[in-house]
């Protein structure tokens, strides 16, 4: 019956008399005399079910001719729905925008955007790392990074060696479990895991890989595991996630990786015009502005030269339309940590001994925590809203302090093209009609809560 119903696009009531009288007579048809569409006699009692028979035919009749016609009207009706901007702003929740009077920033994949040839080299430089420093196989050195692989959001199981996609509800996705390059089937995955959801003992074995520069080391781990697999080598799978780690970690914090991307700036780094008439309109509306970074000064320095300078008027720097720079400021422990702000000394390289009491635009400061960046600027927490790309260090943190965040999130524009393609639509239509949605329905909601992405009308 369920079957049926969806099949039809139509909604029976559970409670339908008819058809359980029909099923319970020809189940027991001894004592009951059953005549179907004249209704029927039960041994010491007549039931004359005509009546019923016909007004619920009718109404099933009803109801299939009214699926039908939705479902023909699909076609038009796509015309009708509203599509969303790829390039859009969405919220999830109001925002006064003339309440907000401090605008902080990210740097890194927030101000600054990067071609796909970052990962190849963060990946090409953490392989070299492992055969020559930690001494993997001369053979890794033939890996190549695949850009089609690696996705944002995936946790590696260190006891396994899986590279997991895991949904809202923490439950292994049926296509989201890879072990090295090779994905699991779902009797491989329940042979693995007892059950695709991932309970909170095994959550703890978990490492989750969250920004773009974890594209590489997802990658990475990935090619080692396969490569070890085939060669049939006896190998601990944690191990794999330190080493790669290690790696990894070396090449950012040794600034291999920052001083090539400022070699080839015009390989790396994107540049936005767009960025530069942002900043300069909110200094223009009198807002504050300051930047946030984990990244050290000399690399955001010459990263924002090579991306605006050209955009800004000559004579003028980057610098001016900050009010506080902040670097190496070790995001997310900044957010609840009580490190003192350093003042740096561009010129030296180095990190003066006196005491932070103010935050003055035409320095930099180092380190530093949210509290004491609280009491110096007296910002309160409501009038900020702070950009970023990254779920804890840019989001989840300033949140708890009251900030409010915007997140710049890559994928969305690729999600929503696809979103608003036409097969996307007509799937979806077909979906909303089978949940008793229809097209009119949207009518009742203002455009921009039809725009968000997180928005579906209940
Ligand atoms: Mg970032």
């Amino acid at each position: 019956m369920a079957a049926l119903r969806r099949s039809l696009g139509v909604f029976l009531p559970a409670s339908n008399h008819f058809l359980k009288s029909s099923l319970v007579a020809n189940a027991n048809a001894n004592p009951c005399h059953l005549t179907p569409s004249r209704g029927f006699k039960l041994d010491g009692c007549n039931i004359d079910a005509d009546s019923t028979s016909h007004d619920e035919i009718t109404k099933i009749r009803n109801e299939f001719e009214e699926a039908k016609k939705n479902f023909l009207n699909i076609p038009a009706a796509l015309n009708e729905m509203p599509t969303m901007n790829p390039e859009g702003i969405y919220v999830n929740k109001n925002l006064k925008l003339d309440d907000l009077q401090v605008y902080g920033f990210d740097y890194d994949y927030t101000l600054s955007h990067y071609s796909q040839h970052l990962q190849v080299l963060i990946y090409d430089l953490a392989k070299k790392h492992l055969v020559h420093e930690l001494k993997y196989p001369d053979s890794c050195l033939q890996f190549e990074y695949d850009s089609k692989f690696p996705v944002r959001g995936l946790y590696y199981d260190r006891q396994k060696g899986c590279l997991l996609k895991l949904d809202f509800f923490g439950s292994i996705e049926t296509d989201g479990c890879f072990h090295g390059r090779r994905k699991l089937t779902l009797d491989e995955i329940k042979e693995l895991y007892g059950t695709r959801h991932i309970g909170r003992n095994h959550q703890r074995g978990l490492v989750a890989l969250m920004d773009f520069f974890c594209f590489s080391e997802a990658c990475l781990i990935a090619d080692i595991i396969q490569h070890f697999t085939d060669a049939k080598l006896d190998f601990d799978a944690s191990y794999v996630y330190e080493d790669v780690n290690h790696a990894i970690q070396h090449v950012h914090r040794s600034g291999l990786v920052h001083r090539q991307i400022l070699a080839e700036p015009h390989k790396f780094l994107v540049k936005n015009e767009r960025v530069v008439q942002f900043l300069q309109k909110l200094k223009e509306k009198g807002k504050k502005l300051f930047l946030l970074t984990n990244s050290p000064f000399y690399f955001v320095d010459g990263g924002m030269h090579y991306m605006l300078d050209d955009y800004i008027g000559k004579g003028s720097s980057w610098r001016e339309l900050f009010d506080v720079v902040i670097a190496q400021a070790n995001k997310p422990t900044f957010y609840n940590s009580e490190y003192p702000f350093r003042c740096y000394d561009i010129e030296k390289d180095t990190l003066a001994f006196t005491p932070v009491d103010k935050l003055l635009p035409n320095e930099v400061y180092y380190h530093g925590s949210l509290k004491s960046f609280l009491q110096i600027t007296k910002w309160k927490g409501p009038e900020v809203i702070y950009f970023g790309d990254h779920l804890f260090s840019d989001l989840r943190g300033p949140a708890k302090a009251g900030w409010r965040t915007a997140a710049i999130i890559h994928e969305l524009e690729d999600e929503i093209k696809i979103q608003n393609s036409e097969s996307y639509r007509f799937q979806q239509r077909i979906l909303d009609n089978n949940r008793g949605l229809r097209v009119e329905d949207y009518g009742r909601y203002p455009g921009e809560l039809l725009s968000s992405p997180w928005f579906r009308p209940n």
